[in-house]
């Protein structure tokens, strides 16, 4: 029986597993990095232990450093999460070796299924139907390319060690094959220090549909149905739903089925989850097996009502699996989105900083919100930019759809750009709606899912307005009565305040209607006030009089709620509740009835501040150098790259924005370059 559970993970996931570790009354042992020693993970374990440097390579990604905690702590189980070393079989064997359970299947069939080209083998042998390509061992990128040319084009290369979209590349043409190779082998070098590839026909628009499998040591496999994971950017799935919708029974129960036999082809024990590409004739082809817990696991347990890290934990305790197929049941329909911190609109380039505010929606039943992180934490640049998953659930998918639009709207996240708009973009859209969606949902409908210029409506300005300028009587009052609420609203009180307000003074507030971050570009407008201190205090509450740019005037009080972060605005005769939060210098993030708001106070006699900022040939973030394409001095054409950084385990392309010449080089392949560095001296071609 497992007593003692070490969880070699953090985020999320952790926070998850401890859970429900320890209502089954397990104690649970978090390890954790420099970065994360006040990490969410590591307060909510019974215990936690330092495992060393924030990087992944130093910390939990070290199996040894892992094995000595979890013996001296007395460890009698690790349980790995998703990621990290959650299907390393070296790791599992280790494990064993020093008898201590892991959590996951056995080495063997880790190993088997860590492979792509080893698992189609596998599966191949056991009649599950593959997509077809080339899985062999010889890697010549000759042979290679003869073999994408039999598969016929367009084809996809993979890396057989891959994983969460690394180390892959679209080829359309023969033409194009080599620079692809290339740059797919050296992504999977950098991420999983093994570049072997394989090759498979590219299938036009299909959907991502997966089988949660289990099996136990007792020779029961079952599948807890399907989950459509199409919705997906970069090849990592962003948006996903159980089940998966307008499948039928037949096709369900057959994907089902084959996913329970390739499990039992490899003898596999514990969760597991089998991938397919459906196309448009309902063909299913394998792709991979993932051989751990996913991400999106929590949208079975909403439709199945089963917890599956009881499941593991059972399992891991040889148990018989808790529920034979028949006794599994399907009821009604759950979504899962992630939110990433990430700009949507920069080509989804991960984003650091401070979550200065951070309030989940309300959760219920049918609302979970599964995070790793509480308002003041910061994302750092050393771990996945996912830093919460919000899964509602409903009697159909309409329900779910609806409650998780809702709770959506409901987020409220000031200091890290987020792709919480982009999410509801994505739920609001008509194809996602009616359930058509193929994993080129975001590529097709990219114009309409980024966000569109739109404008405030006047209260919004007007109301905030109030909010920075007018209320100190109102604050003040707040202020006297929440010294004995624990949650104190006085950090929370906005640096604008005037008490002394001159007679008549002008505001200039500029909207970035979609990300709150200073970089945003994408102006929608600047709004003018002049705001006059009447000095009117009625009903002990001072309100100010606004004439704004529409040419009205308003009457407005704000006043802070006891939640943090929330002000109910009256202006006129009409409540506005909103939340804002200072996240920056003069710039605010707003709430208001579902849609966020970057406000940035522009003061009049200072003019308005330029949003845009120079990218070209700027480092994107903080990254090391891994491939400069060209020599200088050469000459250069729009879309060129002329400088390849990674960051994040992801690599970043620096192109030209105009034809020219470049004529030095600041970086050489390895170096350490600061986010915003410029990286070659350029000579745009009129200067010439
Ligand atoms: P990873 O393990 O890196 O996540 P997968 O093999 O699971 O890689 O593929 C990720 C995604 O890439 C799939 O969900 C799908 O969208 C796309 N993909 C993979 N193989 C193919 C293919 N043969 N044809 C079309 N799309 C594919």
């Amino acid at each position: 029986m497992i007593r003692r559970l070490l969880i070699a993970n953090r985020g999320e996931i952790a926070c998850r597993i401890i859970r429900t570790a320890q209502s089954l009354g397990i104690h649970t042992i978090a390890v954790y990095s420099r970065a994360d020693r006040q990490a969410q993970h590591v307060l909510l374990a019974d215990e936690a232990w330092f495992i060393g440097e924030s990087a992944v390579n130093q910390s939990y990604l070290c199996s040894d450093k892992i094995i000595t905690v979890a013996r001296s702590a007395r460890a009698d189980a690790v349980h790995p999460g998703y990621g990290f070393l959650s299907e390393n079989a070296d790791f599992a064997r280790t494990c064993a070796q020093h008898n201590i359970i892991f959590v996951g299947p056995d080495e063997y069939a880790l190993q088997a299924m860590g492979n792509k080209s080893q698992a189609k083998a596998i599966m191949q042998q056991a009649q599950v139907p593959l997509v077809p390509g080339y899985h062999g061992n010889e890697q010549a990128p000759q042979r290679l390319q003869s073999e994408a040319a039999k598969i016929g084009y367009p084809v996809i290369l993979k890396a057989s060690a891959g994983g969460g979209g690394k180390g892959m590349r679209i080829v359309a043409q023969d033409s194009q094959f080599m620079a692809a190779l290339d740059a797919a082998q050296r992504e999977a070098m950098a991420s999983f220090a093994d570049a072997h590839m394989l090759v498979e026909k590219y299938i036009a628009q299909p959907r991502h549909i997966e089988v949660q499998v289990f099996c136990d040591r007792h020779g029961n496999g079952v599948y807890l149905f399907d989950r459509d994971c199409s919705v997906q950017r970069r090849h990592q799935k962003i948006v996903e739903e159980a089940p998966a919708p307008g499948l039928c029974d037949t096709l369900r129960a057959r994907m089902g089925m084959a996913a329970v036999n390739a499990a039992l082809a490899i003898d596999y024990v514990g969760a597991g989850t089998v991938e397919f590409l459906l196309d448009c004739d309902d063909e299913f082809y394998f792709m991979e097996m993932n051989t751990r817990l996913q991400v999106e696991h929590p949208v079975t347990e909403m439709i199945t009502n089963e917890d599956l890290v009881a499941w593991q934990i059972a399992v891991a305790n040889h148990q018989v699996l808790p529920k034979s197929q028949t006794q599994l049941t399907c009821t009604g329909h759950a979504i899962e989105v992630r939110i990433y911190a990430e700009n949507p609109q920069d080509d989804f380039l991960p984003a650091t900083g401070v979550l200065r505010a951070y309030l989940p929606p309300e959760t219920s039943s049918d609302v979970r919100v599964d995070s790793g992180v509480i308002q003041g934490d910061e994302i750092g640049i050393y771990y996945d930019p996912m830093f919460a998953k919000l899964i509602c659930k409903g009697r159909d998918r309409q329900e779910a759809l609806q409650r998780c639009q809702h709770a959506l709207q409901q987020f409220f996240i000031a200091g890290i750009t987020t792709n919480l708009r982009f999410l509801q973009d994505i739920l609001a859209h008509p194809a996602f709606v009616t359930g058509k969606v193929s994993t080129h949902f975001i590529a097709d409908h990219t114009e309409h899912l980024l966000p569109q210029k739109f404008t405030p409506p006047p209260q919004v300005i007007v109301a905030f307005a109030g909010l920075i300028t007018g209320s100190e009587y109102a604050a003040q009052q707040k202020r006297q009565q929440a010294q004995t609420v624990a949650h104190s609203i006085n950090a929370n009180i906005p640096a604008y305040w005037r008490s002394n307000l001159a007679h008549s003074q002008l505001l200039q507030v500029q909207v970035n209607a979609e990300t709150n971050t200073k970089s945003n570009s994408d102006t929608t407008g600047i709004f003018t006030l002049n705001i006059t201190n009447d000095s009117q205090i009625q009903e002990r509450r001072h309100s100010i009089k606004i004439l704004a740019n529409d040419d009205k005037s308003y009457q407005v009080s704000v006043e802070p709620s006891t939640q943090q972060h929330h002000y109910i605005a009256s202006i006129d005769e009409q409540r506005i509740p909103m939340y804002a939060c200072q996240f920056a210098e003069d710039q605010w993030s707003v709430l208001h009835s579902g849609q966020q708001y970057t406000l940035t106070i522009v003061q009049a006699d200072h003019g308005v501040q330029s949003g845009a900022q120079e990218h070209a040939f700027t480092a994107p973030m903080n990254g090391t150098v891994v491939h400069i394409p060209i020599t200088p001095p050469c000459q250069i054409k729009k879309g060129e790259t002329v400088m390849i950084i990674e960051a994040m385990k992801m690599e970043h392309n620096i192109v030209a924005p105009n034809d020219g010449k470049i004529t030095e080089v600041y970086f050489a392949a390895g170096a350490l370059v600061s986010g915003g560095a410029t990286v070659v001296n350029f000579i745009a071609e009129e200067d010439i």
